[in-house]
């Protein structure tokens, strides 16, 4: 296969699509602000703003097909690119997502079961949200909010006057809080002529709003075959092509989603170590038109973000043929900086009591063991 890939972005996922896709025999050119974007080891580099039309156009003129790697890029500008090349997945998919009313009312349309939510955009709406949906709930901006930021929950009506102080300005969104039991993704890849697979169920845990821990696979079928229609409706209405992750809430064995992302994921990079085709082969070849391979999982996988920095004698490690074969680090070669997702690692196995023995040996050697007792995590699911 020869062509080249265009990325709107070009941080850790469109490093891990490009590390991916050079085996495939694919080239890749990023367009991202950032001068240092961590991507640009594996093709050109345009460093541009996002609404640069020249820049744009060129991506656009040097590309088979263009994609993205996260989802705030100007719905204008993947709309512009396609005047040029063909942009998976659909710039739609990029407008309902980029908006978390839009995005829960679609869903809501759909008959996947969501949270109660309402629109607040003023202090006598939230007050009214609030009435409605009762306490708790969370108050979430309804544009760029990631891994956490831009939302608040309020438990008591004192709470009211704070959360509108910090967040007020904006669009917002109310939900119901949903005390969930586990938190879960489901992963699938639909091809150009509609063809879908799904990766098993992942389990994952945040901590402080931002993924920690993900867990595959963890669920039992019946539960699969509920996530895996769920986001076949999503997939189907939204006529995409490429990877799309839908985050869920698990409660009572019910599940309800809570976002979509449309484009690879963190809770899916376990499948690069732990299945027969990661996600982000399986996105690159539904966006070049080719076969979707099997998502089957390989192995037990446990996948922990590294954040910060990466932990000392990692580096040696991720070269050293004497490193164990069952623990893969990933180091996306970004400037250490507090909190910032700078790589993560995979433990595998062939059984769980394996993978649950392997994961304790990783919280020892991060000296992580006190923080995030992984043993304890895969027990009942709730990060310490
Ligand atoms: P989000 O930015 O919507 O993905 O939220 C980040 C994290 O906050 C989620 O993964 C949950 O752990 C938590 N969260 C978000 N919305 C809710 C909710 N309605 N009820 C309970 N927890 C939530």
């Amino acid at each position: 296969m020869t062509g080249t890939i265009g990325i709107l972005g070009g941080g850790q996922l469109a490093r891990m699509l490009a590390q991916a896709g050079k085996p495939m025999g694919l080239e890749f050119v990023f367009l991202d602000p950032a001068k240092d974007a961590c991507a640009a080891e594996y093709g050109e580099h345009i460093c541009a703003a996002w609404d640069d039309e020249v820049a744009l156009q060129k991506l656009g003129q040097q590309s088979d097909v263009v994609t993205f790697d996260f989802e705030n890029v100007p719905e204008a500008s993947a709309s512009l690119i396609e005047s040029l090349c063909p942009v998976y997945p659909p710039p739609r998919a990029l407008y309902k997502s980029q908006d978390r009313l839009r995005e829960k009312s679609m869903m809501q349309d759909l008959g996947i079961p969501v949270a109660p939510f309402c629109a607040v955009s003023s202090r006598p709406d939230l007050k009214a949200a609030v009435e409605q949906i009762g306490l708790p709930c969370v108050l979430k901006t309804r544009r760029f909010g990631y891994d956490g930021k831009g939302q608040a929950v309020l438990r008591f009506e004192e709470d009211l006057e704070r959360v509108w102080q910090s967040l007020g300005d904006s669009g917002l969104i109310c939900e119901g809080f949903v005390p969930f039991d586990a938190e879960c993704s489901i992963i699938a890849a639909r091809g150009i002529d509609g063809s879908t697979v799904f990766w098993p169920l992942t389990r994952n845990l945040h901590r402080d709003g931002v993924l920690a821990i993900s867990v595959a696979p963890f669920f039992d079928a019946g539960l699969q075959a509920r996530a895996e229609n769920l986001v076949q409706s999503l997939l189907d209405h939204l006529d995409y092509t490429g990877v799309l992750a839908l985050e869920l809430f698990l409660k009572d064995g019910e599940l309800l989603a809570n976002e979509f992302a449309p484009r690879v994921h963190n809770s899916g990079h376990w499948s690069i170590d732990g299945a027969q085709t990661s996600q982000f082969e399986n996105h690159l070849r539904a966006i070049c038109g080719l076969p979707l391979g099997d998502p089957s999982h390989t192995s037990y996988s446990l996948m922990f973000n590294l954040l910060g920095e990466m932990p000392s004698g990692a580096q040696q490690q991720v070269s050293s043929p004497q490193s164990p074969p069952d623990v893969h680090w990933h180091d996306y070669r970004k400037t250490a900086r507090a909190g910032r997702k700078i790589g993560h690692v995979t433990v595998t196995d062939k059984t769980e009591t394996g993978l649950r023995a392997a994961a304790a040996q990783l919280a020892a050697r991060l000296g992580v063991s006190a923080e995030l007792n992984l043993e304890a995590v895969m027990q009942d699911g709730r990060a310490r």
